[in-house]
């Protein structure tokens, strides 16, 4: 499908800042956007980043029909730009939009618009060590309908924002998580394994409640209270003291991790020592106390590897994994897996995709 380029004068565009900042709060002068009507997809367009012209009535409003992507981009040493394990973003956003009744979008068209973006935005990626084109990728209803039902009309968009590394002062810091019994992120049939807005609406309720008790976030479990299941924003890993990686079997109540994916390739291709298991939570505790589980941590996107240090429980007792701090097995995946996003060690084929020069017409 051909692109259409509406770009601002570029007298117009803002520049980009000379070091970017931390996470998510950069913008770009650009979007992508393409919208969905009459059972088709229309006029794909490169826009200024701008305000969205949307109906009151929207369907997304109301009844929470959106879905969303979170992905990288990385600039290497030789000067060119490139997008990490995209396809496994844009096939799990139908995969959500399957679950909230959406339409597919075609992954050929979602790639083609995020290529073009970023070579449109190409002076944006930044190039200081760890830092990523953070990438943004969305879809919602717009049918103007109070009725409950699923949209007839959508509108896909890709914004971007230029991030600093997750790390500023190194990779040194393990959190406390927060295991309670209290709340749940999502149930057996639920609408768990999509990326949609509603899930993370009802996670920030349960996510104050444990920064309240100075945690970083909720360790949750299975709606039983019997099974670990996933950090909210991360897929959760425990390391055995063989330095096997241990991610909670997926279900229908775990969010697929494409971090977790990808470790578990690297573990098929025999460069780390991973696998999934189903995580009783008494087994996983007495673990810890036996020192059979050294390391812990969550799996994700924006941090890449987060170590656990600490787990609270609802009477504000505390568990210690290994030494509370950042382990060795942790570390060394964070710099394995950061090397091969930004180019100092060799991904696997097929994992980093260029983003071409194009003629902007
Ligand atoms: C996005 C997300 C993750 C992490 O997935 P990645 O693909 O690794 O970024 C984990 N859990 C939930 C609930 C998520 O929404």
């Amino acid at each position: 499908m051909k692109i259409r380029y509406e770009l601002l004068d570029k007298s117009k565009r803002k520049s980009p800042p000379s070091k970017v900042e931390g996470f998510g709060q950069t913008r770009t002068n650009h979007m992508f956007m393409v919208d969905f009507e009459n059972g088709e997809w229309k006029d794909p367009r490169i826009i200024p980043y701008n305000k969205f012209p949307m109906s009151p009535g929207a369907v997304s409003l109301h009844y929470g029909q959106n879905i969303f992507e979170g992905a990288k981009a990385f600039k290497h040493s030789n000067g060119e730009i490139y997008v990490w394990r995209w396809e496994e973003n844009a096939k799990r956003l139908n995969h959500s939009a399957y679950v909230t009744m959406m339409a597919q979008i075609p992954v050929e068209l979602q790639t083609e618009g995020l290529l073009r973006l970023l070579d449109v935005e190409r002076d944006w990626c930044p190039e200081e060590p760890e830092s990523s084109m953070y990438i943004r990728p969305f879809m919602f209803g717009t049918e103007d309908t109070l009725g409950v039902k699923a949209s007839s009309t959508y509108t896909y968009c890709i914004m971007l924002s230029p991030s600093g590394a997750y790390y500023k002062g190194g990779f040194n810091n393990a959190v406390t998580l927060l295991i309670t019994e209290k709340y749940h992120r999502a149930v057996s049939g639920g609408t768990g394994t999509a990326k949609t807005g509603g899930n993370y609406s009802a996670s920030l309720l349960p996510a104050a409640h444990a920064y309240s008790k100075g945690c970083a976030q909720v360790l949750y479990l299975d709606a039983t209270n019997q099974y670990v299941e996933e950090a909210g924003t991360m897929n959760h890993y425990h390391v055995m003291d063989d330095g096997t990686f241990i991610i909670p079997e997926f279900n229908d109540s775990i969010l697929r991790s494409t971090t977790s994916s990808a470790v578990l390739e690297l573990a098929a291709m025999g460069k780390v020592k991973a696998r999934q298991e189903v995580v009783e939570v008494k087994k996983f505790l007495s673990d810890i106390k036996s020192g059979k589980i050294i390391e812990a941590g969550g799996f994700g996107t924006a941090a890449v590897v987060s170590p656990v240090g600490k787990y609270m429980f609802d009477d504000g007792s505390t568990i210690t994994v290994g030494d509370g701090g950042v382990g060795k097995h942790s570390r060394a995946l964070y710099e394995l897996y950061m090397g091969m996003q930004v180019g100092s060690t060799p991904a696997p084929e097929g994992w980093l995709t260029k983003v071409e020069r194009y003629e902007q017409k």
